[in-house]
This record gives C-alpha cells, structure tokens and sequence, in this order.
C-alpha cells in the first residue's frame, strides 16, 4: 500500500484548504502547472457514473468550483436524464453513456476519471469497466461489498495502468487531517482508548430511489457499510492508519422488523490493535449520530458531532480547540486527488486503503454473526 500521508502532506493539505476556499490558483505548486509555463494545467475531465443524490446534489455542483477538474461526461442508466445533465453543465450528448456502453469512453479524450457513485455492490463493474476504458477511477465509499471484488478493482486498475481512489472526502478536509497528523507524530503519544459513532434516521425519511441501501445484495450490509466506515476510517486514522489486529461486535435488537428485514438496524463492535489499543464503536440508521474521540497518556482529541457529515466539523483537543480553513469537501477532495494525479504523488485515499476497510467490515460482521472474536486478514 502507498504511504497514505507523504511527507509533504501537512503542507499541502493547508494549501488545498487555501485554494479551494479562495481560488488562489497563483498558490498552485510546480506539478499543478504545465510544463515550462506559469499555465494551470489542463482541468482533468471527470466522468460521474449513476446520477442520483450525492452525484446530482454534491458532485456535480462542487465540479462546477473546483480549480483542477471539469465534468465532462455522465454514465447513466436513464438517457433522459442524461440530456437534462448535458444541457445544465455544457457537455456533449455524445458524452452520455449507458452502464453497458462504458467501453466507448476509450475513445473520448476530453475524460481523465471516471467517479462511481452508484450502489455498493455495483462499484466493481463499474470500475473494472473504467479501468478498461483506460481511465483513472475514483469510486463511492464503501469500495465494494467483498475484499475479492477490491481485488479485482485494484488488479484492473494495475493492469490498465491507472489510478484507484476512494472517495473518502475527508482526508482532505483540513480539520480531520490535522487530527491524522497529530496521531502520526504522536503529539500526545499513541492514542489507547478510542470511541467512534456514525449514523442517520434512514426510515421514515428514506426517498424510495435509496432503498436499495435496505436491500442487502446492492448495499452489502446495513449501517456498517454505510456510516460505520467512516468510523472504521476515523479509528484508523488515530492509529496512524495502522490495521486493527482483532474485532468483536454485536447486532443491536431491531425495533422495526419491517424495514430491516435484510440488513441490520444497528450494531456495535470493537477493534483492537497490535499495541493494546482498543475502539468502541457502534453505527445505526435509525439514530443521528457523529463524533469520535481518542484518549493518549498526554492527551486527547475529540471531532464532535456532527464529525462525518458534510458540514465543516470542529477538532478539540486536550491543547484546545484547532482551527483551520473551511472547505467545501467535495471541491477538496476533488481538486486533491487531481493534484495527486497530475503531480504523481501517492494517493491519501488509494484503493489498498478501502480495501483494508472491506477487510475490517467483513470481519466485523462475522464478528457479530458469530458472537466471537475474529482476527482481521487486513
Ligand atoms: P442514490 O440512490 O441517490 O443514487 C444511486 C444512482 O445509481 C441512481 O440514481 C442510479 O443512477 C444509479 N444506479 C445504477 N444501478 C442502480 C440500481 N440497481 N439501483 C439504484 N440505483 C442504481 O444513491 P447515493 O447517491 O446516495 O449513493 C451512491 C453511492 O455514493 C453509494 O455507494 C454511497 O455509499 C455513496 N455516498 C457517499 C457519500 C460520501 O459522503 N462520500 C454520501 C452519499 C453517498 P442513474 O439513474 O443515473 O442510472
């Protein structure tokens, strides 16, 4: 796996977080320019592939801000809604493509990435077909519904040539990175005790385009897949991106057995690590839930509710309060991880990272399946 935070990391995560919020493209290092000039490089040409809420309602609007990309294509399965696409953001009809007709994107040069935004279980496909197409591929959070499917997204992706990205928008969000590099450099000594909860009311509230998230073959699993990632993420995080060594975990009763007839309700589990360190960590969709803390011999911090969500989150710390520049996630992470590809750096979020998740979450649930403790093949 890459070395998720690179030495300069600290220093570009700051810089993102400036030009994003003020579009100070004059900031832009050497490997943001063209070569030999004091040009921009080329905006990278994104393709979103399934139109629904994150793509239509956060995507699309931050491609429209971002300093280093462009929305220059949709994959869909509803053609109509594909010309509405074209018309509103200025691409080409010959720019909207079916689930089934992905390979022509071989031959359209105006698209660098493709980003997959589709149910979970259908990420797979839809990155192998990108790779093969010869693009480099950013896909939704969870990567996929098995460990082999990421194996086989992360061998397309290696076969072709091109680069995987999960879409775990908050590594470039510069309050949850000053948390990574506090656990990194070990500010307050290796954080022992951590305590971790996301979730959301999926039910009344639930459009019926999401109830594929109820439906266990598209999602994979309930609120773990969903909301417990970030956590599994976030726990990570603490520990340096150190793997956990162990997990047990627990379903909780289901008060609404005619909703969750396929995935769970709610759960909580732990995961230990190597150096003794233990999670706490439980995620729901029926409750709103959204913080962490990790406790260390020489202090702690704390992101507070609402942690994970889209709007700005906070970090205290035994030292205080951190602040740092406010940034619209979305533009963040996708000016980032262009950066990444036009600069060759190491990706923040690369595809060994989600597959490391899949591997902590299909130990969770078997955890929880089992009533035991379960050892994690990360
Ligand atoms: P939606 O249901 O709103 O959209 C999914 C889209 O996928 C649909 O609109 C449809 O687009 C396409 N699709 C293709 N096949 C199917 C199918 N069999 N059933 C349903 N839809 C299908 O989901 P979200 O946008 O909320 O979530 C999509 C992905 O993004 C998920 O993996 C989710 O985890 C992730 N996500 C990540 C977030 C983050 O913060 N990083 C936040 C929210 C979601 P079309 O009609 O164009 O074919």
């Amino acid at each position: 796996m890459h070395p998720p935070y690179p030495s300069t990391s600290v220093s570009r995560r700051r810089f993102l977080g400036q030009v994003t919020a003020a579009g100070a493209l004059a900031l832009a290092p050497r490997w943001a320019l063209a070569a030999g000039t004091d040009q921009p490089r080329k905006k990278l040409g994104v393709v979103l592939v399934g139109l629904g809420s994150y793509a239509g309602d956060r995507l699309a609007p931050a491609l429209q801000n971002t300093q280093h990309c462009r929305l220059v294509g949709v994959v869909t399965g509803n053609p109509e809604k594909g010309r509405k696409w074209a018309a509103k953001y200025g691409f080409p009809e010959q720019s909207i493509y079916g689930y089934g007709t992905m390979d022509r994107m071989a031959t359209n040069p105006d698209i660098d990435v493709v980003y997959v935004v589709t149910p979970n279980s259908l990420h797979a496909q839809h990155c192998i077909a990108a790779a093969k197409a010869g693009k480099h591929v950013i896909t939704e959070k969870p990567m996929a519904t098995s460990v082999e499917d990421c194996d086989a997204m992360i061998a397309a992706c290696k076969a072709a040539g091109v680069r995987l990205m999960v879409g775990y928008r908050l590594h470039y969000e510069p309050h949850t990175a000053e948390m990574c590099r506090i656990a990194r450099d070990r500010d307050f000594g290796p954080f022992m005790k951590i305590t971790g909860e996301n979730g959301f009311a999926i039910w009344p509230e639930a459009r019926p385009q999401t109830v594929w998230r109820l439906d266990k073959k598209l999602a994979g699993g309930g609120p773990l897949m969903d909301m417990g990632v970030y956590v599994v993420q976030a726990v990570c995080m603490t520990k340096a991106e150190a793997s956990p060594v162990a997990v047990t975990a627990q379903f909780d009763p289901v008060t609404m057995p005619d909703v969750f007839t396929e995935v769970e309700q709610s759960l909580h589990w732990t995961m230990e690590f190597a150096d003794g360190a233990v999670a706490h960590c439980r995620a729901s969709y029926v409750n709103q839930w959204s913080s962490l803390r990790a406790d260390a011999a020489g202090g702690w911090v704390e992101l507070p509710y609402p942690a994970f969500y889209y709007d700005e989150p906070l970090l205290n710390t035994s030292r205080g309060p951190v602040e740092r520049p406010l940034v619209n996630h979305q533009e963040a992470q996708l000016d980032g991880m262009a950066l990444e590809i036009a600069g060759k750096l190491p990706s923040l979020a690369p595809g060994e990272m989600g597959r490391r998740d899949i591997a902590i979450t299909t130990a969770i649930y078997a955890a929880a399946r089992s009533g035991g403790r379960v050892a994690v093949q990360a």
